[in-house]
């Protein structure tokens, strides 16, 4: 028979490798990485199916392939042993149909400034843009499924994600509540194939 001791030292055995889980090396449960839109109609565990301590989960304006995602990327495929990527795009996303240059002035004109002299990482007060590049740094989209596949290309082909990371992405309809791989949108399907 098992004391109830060794049950509660297991338990806090198993606590503490939470805990310390980057100083012993122990990676997320699912060596996962996600990138997904911070929009807030995006279940991202649930669409996944992942509970806590799965994945390292990072969640932007888009689920686009920033500087910071290629930071927080690097460091988990590269030193936290994660070895996949999933990326999660959406329907209906306020990145969609605007363009970088439309967003620029409608905030230069809200907040009364000159983007191109605003820091863009207030720790890096080096990092300014010019006009159209800053245009270009929003990463405004025109069509979310093209955009899912360029976001898995740009990781794909960055020196600091190794090859052998197993990357993927999907949209999330916001429509119907489901995940569909980028470019298969059911209700466009006709029943053409079957009749010939
Ligand atoms: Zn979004």
């Amino acid at each position: 028979m098992e004391f109830q001791a060794d049950i509660i030292n297991r338990r806090l055995q198993d606590w503490e490798n939470w805990v310390f889980r980057r100083h012993k090396g122990i990676p997320n449960n699912k060596r996962l990485f996600v990138l997904a839109c911070m929009d807030e109609r995006l279940p991202v565990e649930q669409a996944l199916g992942l509970e806590p301590g799965d994945a390292h989960i990072f969640r932007n304006a888009g689920g686009l392939v920033t500087d910071d995602v290629i930071r927080s990327a690097a460091l988990t495929v590269g030193l936290f042993g994660t070895r996949e990527i999933i990326i999660v795009n959406h329907t209906e996303c306020g990145m969609l149909g605007a363009t970088g240059e439309q967003v620029t002035r409608r905030l230069e004109e809200k907040f009364g400034l000159d983007l191109t002299q605003v820091p863009l990482d207030p720790a890096l007060p080096e990092l300014r843009l010019p006009r159209e590049a800053l245009y270009r740094w929003w990463k405004t989209q025109t069509d979310i499924d093209r955009a899912a596949l360029e976001q898995v290309e740009l990781l794909r082909n960055h020196p600091l994600i190794p090859k052998d990371v197993h990357i993927t992405a999907y949209v999330y309809e916001v429509e119907t509540g489901r995940l569909r791989k980028p470019g298969e949108i059911y209700a466009t399907r006709t029943s053409q194939a079957f009749y010939r």
